[in-house]
């Protein structure tokens, strides 16, 4: 019997001042860059370009900035700043700044599910969008040009709450949260594509979400958690690949049998099932699907690194039922420890959740980006892109996987020697 649980909203009351500009998020896709400004309330407000520099100037009415504001270089498409000021005392004004001239096109949105008021900007490119058509054209030709999937586990759900903060507040609820930032964050990443394996509050066995994904032809799954642990004051982000040969440690045991009890909870045992899929599974070399979920693994964590605490600075291996897909490169994500106050807090809200779902995605791409599956979109058109350093790279590393000059690549970042930092941000020149 599906139970549903009352959820109490706090009513904020809207400032007499008017709205209060929460945030700015960019999306940018093949044919347009799309900037969402975060309202606390809907406000009225006038948009228009100017030239010389290629700006967009927002004016909002009665709004004030809550904090600061900037582009995710990353995600900026063809906005590459942000400033902001106040022509008269009444009006905010935001600039975009531009890479190129574009063509416009706003509307505001109404509060629907997690978001709030939006307005929100489409920048559609004007004289490139031909240019742009041509290459896709030519990849369809090649036929190159199918997404990359990539499966979100939103981990526990239904009768399994998954771990319990000292607040209350459960596990199943902000992995589900996450998951959905995320699945946002990776749909708006030119040629990759995302599925959600759980989207409500319901109960799926490990086994099924796996298969879920190989049903989606995944290239990836990325199972979503929050951490618990005795220990309260135990905090930080963790990444998990699984193990070959048992857990690599006591606490990633533990771990693993709380994350793999929650069949239990679901309805189906799968202890009888575990030894023979494990052996079959494990016997059978799945090297390449392992090797691949140890990089793109590290990519992720090195992306959350840029942005949160990590709990440890190298990926664990630990025995998740949930990771057992043998031909579909698996990572499982411990966002952050549930079971410490502070981070509890944290994964309830909006801002912690979309800066974990943008590292994750960031990481994802940064992965198929440096080894795109054959056929893909990203095959295609990779050139020009940016990597994030892994623990355990090197520039020459990084140069040959992509097939650059060590020289060029050094002179593109300015390196004075070849000493890079895990986290970094390379820029790969065009070959
Ligand atoms: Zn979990």
């Amino acid at each position: 019997m599906r139970r549903f649980i009352p959820v109490l909203f706090l009513a904020i009351c809207t400032s007499a001042f008017g709205a209060e500009v929460n945030g700015l998020r960019v999306w940018a896709g093949p044919d347009k860059t799309r900037a969402v400004l975060d309202l606390s309330d809907s406000t009225d407000y006038s948009v228009f370009t100017l030239k010389n520099p290629d700006r967009v100037v927002i004016d909002l009415k009665r709004a004030s900035l809550k904090g600061a504001i900037s582009v995710n270089h990353e995600y900026s498409g063809n906005i590459h700043g942000v400033r902001h000021g106040q022509p008269d005392k009444d009006t905010l004004r935001l600039v975009l700044d531009l890479a190129k001239g574009a063509n416009l096109q706003s509307f505001l949105l109404a509060p629907t599910g997690e978001y709030g008021h939006r307005l929100v900007v489409d920048l559609f490119d004007g004289e490139h969008g031909t240019a742009t058509e041509s290459v896709k054209t030519l990849a369809t030709l090649q036929g190159g040009n199918r997404d990359i999937v990539v499966a979100i586990d939103a981990g526990h759900g239904g009768e399994d709450p998954g771990a319990i903060g000292k607040n209350r507040t459960r596990e199943k609820d902000v992995v589900l949260q996450i998951s959905r930032r995320l699945k946002d964050a990776i749909d708006a990443e030119p040629g990759l594509r995302a599925v959600l394996i759980r989207d409500g509050d319901y109960y799926i066995p490990h086994r099924e979400r796996y298969e879920k994904a190989r049903a989606h032809r995944a290239d990836l799954f990325v199972s979503i958690h929050a951490d618990a642990f005795k220990n309260r004051d135990v905090r930080g982000s963790s990444v998990f690949v699984l193990s070959q040969s048992g857990a690599s440690s006591e606490m990633a045991r533990l771990l693993a049998q709380g994350e793999n009890a929650s069949d239990l909870v679901g309805g189906v045992s799968l202890s009888d099932k575990d030894d023979l899929l494990t052996s079959v599974l494990l016997d059978l070399s799945q090297s390449a699907t392992i090797q691949a979920s140890n990089q793109v693994a590290a990519d992720i964590l090195a992306s959350i690194g840029r942005e949160v605490k990590v709990h440890k600075p190298h990926v664990g291996r630990a025995n998740f039922m949930v990771l057992k897909s043998p031909d579909v490169p698996s990572v499982l994500v411990e966002t952050a420890f549930i079971s410490n106050p502070g981070e509890e807090k944290k994964l309830t809200e909006r801002e912690f959740q979309n800066d974990m779902a943008r590292s994750i995605a960031r990481g994802v791409r940064n992965y198929f980006y440096n080894s795109p599956p054959p056929g893909t979109w990203v095959a295609a058109n990779r050139d020009g892109t940016r990597h994030i350093v892994s623990r355990g790279e090197t520039l020459g590393i990084i140069a040959s996987r992509y097939n650059v000059d060590l020289g060029t690549l050094r002179q593109a970042n300015n390196l004075s020697n070849d000493l890079i930092r895990v986290g970094a941000e390379l820029v790969i020149p065009t070959s």
